[in-house]
């Protein structure tokens, strides 16, 4: 199992951090992804991976709940530190990825016209520097896609490609389809184990009125310490406790657990690049 969505430079585990990477470890979690929020994660996730390296794989970026008055400082200093530290593979502890990025109109859309123009630009980066991107989007679907569409036709003019995953994803059919088309991938974690959650009916449809989305597109994630799957709810979630979610998943597309491991990890694989 492959945790591509986990805080864990989270205050929450750095006491006891050496333990949780081992009980992660134990359980059969491979490798875990690290995504940034704010300035404050240049320091906190590049801390946290350096101590694993090539267990723990950093990603930074400025989370669109982040975006206030100072988003542009902030973006000009993360670019700083993602020149200073370079990229994976080259750069063996580099990042792998440019996020947590993206927009959020939940709380409140003040920032909205902001949080469009930090995401633009750091998808622009993920172009640039060639690396995937890890999409955060919340109440903002119909944005999020026309600026990632928008963006990967620039890129395709220059012969490049914007690649990447919708996190925690829990959108309609029709949202994940254009995601799938475009060759993304969608981030499926411990909503899927929630009761009244139709996120199963939605990736693989038990009328059969709709083919699948493919078990080969999706990426397994827990988002920690939040999102904890049943029967864990409640407590701060663990990437071991991905196995619920795989095992959810196993009964949704009538696979094994093994079987969907295998096709997740591989998607993992083949979008950061993971050795
Ligand atoms: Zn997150």
């Amino acid at each position: 199992m492959i945790d591509t969505h986990c805080h864990i430079d989270d205050e929450i585990y750095v006491h006891d951090l050496q333990a949780v990477v081992e009980r992660q470890r134990m359980a059969g979690v491979e490798a875990i992804l690290v995504p940034g929020i704010n300035i404050q994660s240049i320091e906190s996730v590049m801390h946290v991976c350096k101590a694993f390296p090539q267990y723990l794989y950093p990603a930074l970026g400025l989370h669109p709940e982040e975006v206030n008055n100072d988003w542009r400082d902030n973006l000009l200093q993360i670019r700083e530190a993602i020149n200073r530290i370079g990229c994976y593979p080259k750069a063996l502890e580099g990042l792998i990825a440019i996020g947590e990025i993206g927009l959020d109109y939940y709380w409140s859309k003040e920032y909205s016209e902001e949080q469009k123009e930090a995401f633009l630009e750091q998808l622009r980066w993920a172009v640039e520097l060639n690396l995937p991107v890890m999409v955060h989007s919340r109440n903002a679907s119909e944005d999020t896609l026309q600026l990632i569409r928008k963006v990967s036709q620039e890129a395709e003019l220059s012969g490049k490609t914007l690649r990447g995953v919708v996190h925690c994803f829990s959108g309609s059919r029709e949202i994940a389809d254009a995601y799938i088309q475009m060759g993304w991938y969608l981030g499926i974690g411990g909503v899927i184990t929630f009761k009244n959650c139709k996120l199963d009916q939605t990736l693989c449809p038990s009328d059969g009125e709709r083919k699948p989305i493919p078990l080969s597109q999706l990426l397994l994630e827990t988002d920690a310490p939040y999102m904890t799957p049943v029967p864990y709810r409640g407590k701060p979630n663990e990437s071991r406790f991905l196995q619920y979610v795989v095992h959810n998943l196993s009964m949704t597309y009538g696979i094994s657990e093994n079987e969907v491991i295998e096709l997740t990890n591989r998607a993992s694989r083949s979008l950061f690049g993971i050795k």
